[in-house]
């Protein structure tokens, strides 16, 4: 078993039919990069760079910044890199943003309700520009794009890409050398209303990463770390798979590329479902690629859009789970 996956790495992630399928690694620190190789992911598709903030007195200037996004990018040699900008919430203890007086020094009630993600940054533009800034400069490297978390409204996208493009501006004023193309900007569908937007959102943003950890944990309104409502946190709950369906109509409509990064991507079960609703892009756990790439290699797309379209037929999350467990075994 163990041989066959490792022989898989070799193999390319295409479906029975020819499909190419593109699977990339989540990763959150860069001692994760030999496990990334390993794995035979084609890239990562989720860097998030808290990392970069963490077990520290003071905030990584843009040089730092540069050179650890430079590394990461090298060593994918040629291999897409989605860097996420910095998703700090008021449950993540970094302490470098609490002595620099970045963030409140009073904590939120709801911290998951509060001033996360992308709120942070447009409040705290010099933050923001600084990681932009050491994005850009390392991305001379190689293929880049940037990520915008905890996103709900077009406004935020147009603020963000107007902080973007000054800092462009500003290297290019300092006679920095800048990648070309400029890498694309993309957002974070993980809130019930980033997915119902969507097709506005989609207008503004370069690409979508449905984030599904988030989009279940909002959508059902249980946070799964509270073991008495763990048992509720369920993406494959209709109401969570009908805004991942919404969110990546939205995108393929306009030819935006869309991906899914969230744990539903990891789970191979989950493959065919995901397959039939049009995704093409998954980014998951290192681990978790070469069976989810099994998973691939085993389907045909009119079989999982077939197979898709029964599952969307459902509104019972127990009839739903049945389903895609038996296809699961079926594929296997
Ligand atoms: C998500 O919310 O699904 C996601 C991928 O982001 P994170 O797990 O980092 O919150
Ligand atoms: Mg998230």
């Amino acid at each position: 078993e163990r041989q066959k996956l490792a022989r898989l790495r070799r193999l390319p992630a295409i479906t029975a039919d020819g499909q190419t399928v593109e699977l990339q690694a989540n990763m959150e620190i860069p001692a994760e990069l030999p496990l990334v190789a390993q794995a035979g992911a084609a890239g990562i598709g989720l860097l998030r760079s808290e990392f970069l903030f963490m077990n520290r007195e003071t905030l990584p200037d843009e040089q730092a910044q540069t050179e650890t996004y430079r590394t990461i990018i090298e060593a994918m040699a040629g291999d897409p890199v989605t860097i996420r900008v910095l998703d700090w919430s008021g449950e993540k203890d970094i302490e470098a943003l609490q002595s620099e007086g970045v963030v409140p020094e009073v904590g939120e009630q709801n911290p998951a309700l509060g001033l996360r993600g992308i709120r942070l940054l447009l409040r705290r533009p010099e933050l923001f520009e600084t990681q932009l800034a050491a994005i850009l400069r390392a991305a001379t490297a190689g293929p880049t794009r940037v990520l915008l978390p905890m996103v709900t409204t077009v406004g935020e996208v147009r603020a963000a890409r107007e902080v973007y493009e000054r800092v462009v501006r500003r290297l290019r004023r300092r006679g920095e050398r800048l990648p070309d193309p400029i890498p694309p900007l993309g957002i974070m569908i993980e809130t019930p209303g980033a997915a119902l937007s969507a097709d506005a959102l989609a207008l503004e943003a370069d690409f979508f990463a449905i984030g599904t950890n988030d989009l279940t944990m909002y959508t059902l309104a249980v946070d799964r770390s509270e073991s008495d409502v763990a048992s509720l946190y369920d993406p494959l709950h209709p109401a969570v798979l009908r805004l991942v369906q919404f969110a990546t109509e939205a995108a393929l409509r306009i030819r935006k590329p869309v991906s899914v990064c969230g744990e539903l991507a990891a789970n191979p079960r989950l493959t065919p479902l995901l397959l039939g609703l049009g995704l093409r892009s998954f980014s998951m756990n290192a681990s978790a690629v070469p069976r989810v790439k099994q998973a691939v290699r085993a389907v045909s797309i009119d079989d999982c859009a077939r197979f898709a379209r029964r599952v969307m037929e459902q509104s019972d999350p127990v009839k739903i789970q049945a389903l895609v467990m038996g296809a699961g075994e079926a594929a296997e």
